[in-house]
């Protein structure tokens, strides 16, 4: 392969629209929205997996799985897509997460942008639990739901700010409507495709 692959991370808290707003870019702009935290829960659905119960466990506790797995699971991804630019929405997450990243990946990769998704602790809250009625998800619940904002706090927030100091990051502002919120991502977009 001659060139490298284009990445775009989106990062944010649990809730803060990560997901939404990329399946709106993925159609828009044509990066291939690769979700981590659905790779994770796609693993572990397989039968003969014998991570399954490893990943529930992070997942249930808002822990963050070793980087060996979520990394070989994107990169999978990656080179099964015939796409060139990818969407790399909820991951890193912590420094084990982007030092694995780095080891793995950098020489394969170019990373074009962060998106982080900045949102009120209590409209993340509010929207998970909507969801949870619907999303069977075994960690939209107060208990989980508030290890993950630890988690995010302690683990992600200095992966974004390490993003910072390389001037990658466009900070968007996410406890607004969906609407008001891609008008801004869509912006940032036009950016980087320019
Ligand atoms: N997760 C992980 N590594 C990742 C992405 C997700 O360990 O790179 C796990 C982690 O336990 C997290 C859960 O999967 O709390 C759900 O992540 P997801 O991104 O789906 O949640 P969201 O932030 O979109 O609500
Ligand atoms: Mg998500």
């Amino acid at each position: 392969m001659s060139e490298k692959y284009g990445v775009v991370f989106v990062l944010g808290g649990p809730g803060a629209g990560k997901g939404t707003q990329c399946v709106r870019i993925e159609k828009e702009f044509g990066f291939l929205h690769l979700s981590a935290g659905d790779l994770l829960r796609e693993e572990r659905q397989k039968k003969d997996s014998k991570i399954g119960n490893e990943i529930e466990m992070h997942i249930r506790n808002g822990t963050i799985v070793p980087v060996e797995i979520t990394c070989s699971l994107l990169h999978r991804a990656m080179k099964e897509s015939s796409n060139q630019n990818f969407l790399i929405d909820g991951f890193p997450r912590n420094k084990d997460n982007l030092d694995g990243w780095n080891r793995e990946m950098s020489a394969l990769t170019e990373i074009k942008r962060v998106l982080f998704f900045n949102c009120s602790d209590s409209v993340c809250i509010q929207r998970c639990l909507n969801r949870g009625k619907t999303s069977g998800r075994s960690d939209d619940n107060e208990e989980s739901l508030k290890k993950r904002i630890n988690t995010y706090r302690e683990s992600t927030l200095p992966v974004i700010e390490h993003y910072c100091n390389l001037e990658l990051v466009s900070e968007i502002q996410a406890d607004k409507t969906q609407e008001d919120v891609w008008a801004e991502v869509k912006g940032i977009f036009e950016k980087i495709c320019s």
